[in-house]
């Protein structure tokens, strides 16, 4: 079967032969024309729309941005701030670092439509430490647009002022989750925060109402006021509307980035088809759809999902189109949109030993269960992967992890222990006999702690 052609909106111009990312060419290209437009209606009149157009947060919760915008407090008299946030750290995710590089007017073209909106006079782009690229170009394509009156002063010729600033990161995977985001901005050590009382809406920033929006969903919202909601809604499915982009990175023959109208395509289409299949000689063992922290899949598993009439259906790991609430319905999350892929070559203790390691070492540290919690999975994992394994390990380790999720401060909690809870619930035979499987190996990327 040939492979369906792609839906770029947010990547339309991103890959043609020419295209840079100066200014000249974003304009060449139809660049600022939306914000032109946008800076002479009404604020509420483009919150309504991107209310309308349904969009939903493409940096992993999936909350609906029109919702987020409706619950900043406009009646405190404080100033309101938009951070975008460009913390793009989910293991398995790298578009916004693509946008930022190839596209960055159009990350900003879509943060200033969307501070207009707000009334948004400071906006900040936190973008990831370890991107000092991203922040090299985002710095010379603001100053391009401040230059060229549509950042600054008199934005686009009105009594409309608002400035960007690029905020590096500080190099912690918790940096990306929004509280911990504003406490780093301020310049403290990202601790998240605790909601409530500390909703962003509400107390975000320097105690002020903030937005917090991903690079992705912005540059949705200059398309949405390009198209209208109108025809935005009829890309994607209801409650799932747009395109996304996902990130295909692992076993199969091309991985990179693509885009499709939600649900457009299965999880089984965007692998074989688009991805080209899995490498020669290998089949797919399993799939985490959207980011590390989404519950993993096993290819061969069946899933009997409800319809809305109370009938019920049965999918495979192929069957599951590509959109929120489908993956939802399957038991995981299309999160980030960051989609990894492991062949029958991987050794599933192995892999969860490496991601084990990972949150151990992102972990802030604030709530004993997370802190304690995701260190006990690494140091069994670790222990399994370097020649000590027992066959209760896997019990073992589910058991830790089911003490984190629900009890801790911000959703690393959920993060860090799903992945654990679902690699030892689909592959529970692995974890029995990794301690007499002679194949079994210690993975020289992991230190015995
Ligand atoms: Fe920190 Fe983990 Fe608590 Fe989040 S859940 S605040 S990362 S210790």
């Amino acid at each position: 079967m040939s492979a369906p052609a792609e839906t770029r909106i947010i990547f339309k111009h991103i890959d043609e032969e020419g295209y840079s990312n100066d200014i000249a060419c974003y304009q060449k290209h139809g660049g600022y024309e939306i914000l032109k437009k946008s800076v002479t209606q009404a604020p509420p009149d483009i919150r309504d729309e991107v209310k309308k157009s349904g969009l939903r947060g493409r940096g992993g919760a999936g909350f609906s941005c029109g919702l987020k915008w409706s619950f900043v407090d406009r009646k405190s008299g404080k100033p309101i701030y938009l951070v975008v946030n460009a913390d793009e750290s989910e293991p398995g995710t790298f578009k916004d670092r693509y946008i930022i590089h190839q596209d960055p007017h159009q990350l900003i073209e879509g943060t200033m439509i969307s501070c207009f909106a707000n009334d948004v006079k400071q906006a900040y782009i936190y973008i990831r430490g370890e991107f000092p690229e991203g922040a090299r170009i985002l710095e010379k394509a603001i100053q391009e647009a401040r230059d060229a009156g549509f950042v600054g002063k008199n934005i686009c010729g009105t009594d409309y002022s608002c400035d960007i600033f690029v905020h590096r990161g500080a190099g912690a995977y918790i940096c990306g989750e929004e509280t911990g985001l504003i406490e780093s901005l301020e310049g403290k050590r990202a601790n998240p925060r605790i909601k409530p009382p500390y909703f962003p809406a509400v107390l975000g920033l320097y105690q002020c109402p903030t937005i917090v929006n991903n690079v992705e969903t912005l540059c949705h919202v200059k398309h949405i006021m390009d198209m209208g909601a109108d025809e935005y809604l009829k890309i994607g499915t209801p409650n799932n509307t747009g395109t996304r982009i996902f990130c295909v990175s692992g076993h199969v023959k091309k991985p990179g980035y693509y885009e499709f109208p939600c649900g457009a395509v299965t999880l089984g289409t965007l692998l074989n088809d688009v991805c080209g299949g899995p490498l020669e000689g290998r089949t797919f063992k399993a799939v985490i759809p959207g980011g590390s922290s989404a519950k993993i899949l096993r290819f061969g598993e069946k899933f009997t999902i409800k319809n809305k009439d109370g009938t019920t259906k049965e999918w495979t790991v192929e069957d599951i189109p590509m959109d929120f609430d489908s993956l939802a319905a399957a038991g995981t999350m299309g999160g980030s949109g960051g989609v990894i892929v492991m062949d029958d070559s991987v050794n599933m203790v192995d892999a969860l030993a490496n991601i084990n390691a990972f949150y151990a070492h992102e972990s802030c540290g604030q709530c004993t269960p997370c802190r304690e919690g995701s260190l006990w999975m690494k140091k069994i994992s670790t222990r399994m992967v370097h020649g000590e394994a027992r066959p209760e390990d896997g019990e073992l380790i589910k058991n830790v992890a089911d003490q984190i999720a629900g009890r801790t401060i911000c959703a690393f909690g959920e993060a860090c222990s799903w992945p654990t809870q679902s690699f030892v619930a689909k592959f529970g035979d692995e974890f029995k006999t990794y301690a007499t499987d002679k194949k079994a190996k210690p993975a020289d990327s992991l230190e015995l702690v």
